[in-house]
């Protein structure tokens, strides 16, 4: 079994390190929360000192950080990944991160003869906890043939798209299709409720028809329930959104709709809800109808 190093121990991270456990690899992990750490160690990790002792003591290092910052930091700063990682290492990123980022620090990588690979996932906390998560691959094909098998043990898909950054493009597809579905939901449900019929009646009427969704599935029950407890962060999603704007504005795509549901989405932060669920949109359009949708 290959020597792998986790670092990155939040609400995705220390889950898909414990499968990886389950699975029987030696793991050796790092996080600047010590406690995550702690944790880990508890269900038979090791624990690592710094990215770089990590990086000294693996083959495989996985990273699952906030955001492009954070992972610069931990691969190229001081400590970090590259002061510590041997020729022929790779370095597998499951963080959401922007593209453009990602094909920056793998040129960085490379004059070092390490190997970066883009594997940001989909499916939340959930399917984290269950292994079943969507994992979307950017990176050389030899290098994802070596890492197809621990993917697997964190996720019930692995599909390679493309050369490094090909990864997070298809993530910030995903996120783009995610929150203009949830906006939709939130726009037809307010109507819905403001016209006088039974929300929970016109989502099982419709769920089956051409406007049913996973999203919808997903996210609607916790809307009648008035649930917004995360699951997957509103803050998460803006973040993710102004990395597709960013991306978009590089390459020349306008996204007329995403800027949209971005600004919709900075409203809730300023009105202090940042941490709740990104299924929480509704309550932007139910501000400006004065309607709330409920069982
Ligand atoms: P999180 O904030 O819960 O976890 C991030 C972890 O990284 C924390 O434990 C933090 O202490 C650690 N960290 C931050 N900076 C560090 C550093 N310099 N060195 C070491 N550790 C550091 O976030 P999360 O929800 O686990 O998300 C991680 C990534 O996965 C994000 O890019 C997110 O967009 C993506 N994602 C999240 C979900 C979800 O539902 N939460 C779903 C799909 C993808």
């Amino acid at each position: 079994m290959q020597e792998l190093g986790f670092i990155g121990l939040g609400i995705m991270g220390k889950p898909m390190a414990r499968n990886l456990l389950k699975a029987g690899y030696e793991l050796v992990v790092y996080d600047i929360n010590e406690q995550a750490i702690e944790e880990l160690v508890e269900s038979g990790a090791k624990a690592g000192r710094s990215s770089k002792d990590v990086a000294e003591r693996s083959e495989v290092i996985i990273t699952m950080l906030p955001n492009s910052p954070e992972v610069r930091d931990v691969v190229l700063g001081r400590d970090g990944i590259a002061e510590g990682a041997k020729p022929g290492t790779i370095v597998l990123d499951m963080s959401s991160i922007s593209p453009i980022v990602s094909q920056e620090i793998a040129k960085e990588l490379a004059k070092r003869q390490v190997i970066m690979l883009d594997a940001p996932v989909s499916g939340g906390e959930p399917k984290a906890i269950d292994g079943t998560l969507a994992i979307m691959v950017g990176g050389p094909e030899d290098a994802f043939a070596e890492v197809t098998e621990i993917l697997l043990h964190m996720g019930s898909s692995a599909v390679l798209v493309g050369e490094i950054g090909s990864g997070n493009v298809t993530k910030l597809a995903n996120q783009i299709i995610v929150a203009l579905n949830i906006a939709a939901m939130s726009e037809a449900m307010v109507l819905a409720v403001k016209a006088g019929t039974d929300p929970e009646k016109v989502f099982q009427a419709i769920r089956g028809g051409l406007a049913g969704s996973t999203v919808l599935d997903a996210k609607m029950p916790l809307v009648l329930e008035r649930n917004f407890e995360p699951g997957f962060r509103i803050e998460l999603h803006i973040k993710d959104l102004l990395n597709a704007l960013d991306t978009a504005h590089a390459v020349g795509t306008p996204l007329p709709l995403a800027s949209q549901v971005l600004e919709f989405m900075q409203a809730l932060k300023v009105d202090g809800k940042a941490k709740e669920d990104h299924g929480g949109l509704i309550q932007f359009y139910e501000k400006l109808a004065k309607v709330e949708v409920r069982r």
